[in-house]
């Protein structure tokens, strides 16, 4: 049962089965300064607290030319949420929004997504700023900002 099982007002839930159709592998954790969620940020900042994503070590290899990116996109498991709201109501004032015309963590399948910036990479730990989630968040993905090899992009380095 996740944490937050209260309604607000104005806000509806589904009755669903136990989630068990798709599998997704997590790559590693996040660490932040946010043990809790109304510490984090609702998005991060380009000038927010340095944050280090450890990727487990098999993954490492897998690293291998992210370093050329100023900003990365990370994609992540927002662990703690419900996932059962298809009304909210996010600013607790009777304005109800549908849960797919929202940001919010509470969603049928909770992945966050966030471009930040790339500090540097040290071994398996990838320091970067512009996080919004708490600490020991599980990592599912990462991805250069943009394609390196669509038009115009630099030739890639030999083996
Ligand atoms: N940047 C992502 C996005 O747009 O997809 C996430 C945005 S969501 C509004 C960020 C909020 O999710 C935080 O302010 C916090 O309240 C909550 N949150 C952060 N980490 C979480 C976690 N692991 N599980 C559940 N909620 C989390």
């Amino acid at each position: 049962m996740p944490p937050d099982t209260d309604l607000r007002a104005h806000e509806r839930a589904l009755d669903l089965p136990a989630p068990c159709d798709a599998a997704l592998r997590f790559i590693g954790r996040i660490r932040t300064p946010f043990e809790r969620r109304e510490d984090c940020p609702r998005q991060g900042r380009p000038d927010g607290p340095e944050c280090r994503i450890v990727l487990d070590e098999p993954w490492v290899p897998a690293l291998r030319g992210l370093e050329a990116f100023a900003r990365i996109e990370v994609l992540y498991w927002l662990h703690e949420s419900r996932r059962d709201l298809v009304l909210q109501n996010p600013r607790r004032d009777g304005r109800v929004v549908g849960t797919l015309a929202l940001r919010s963590p509470v969603r049928p399948n909770p992945i966050g997504t966030a471009l930040v910036v790339l500090e540097r990479i040290e071994g398996a730990t990838l320091v970067v700023r512009g996080l919004d989630c708490l600490d020991g968040t599980p990592l599912l993905d990462i991805k250069p900002e943009h394609c390196p090899f669509g038009p115009g992009a630099a030739p890639a380095a030999p083996e």
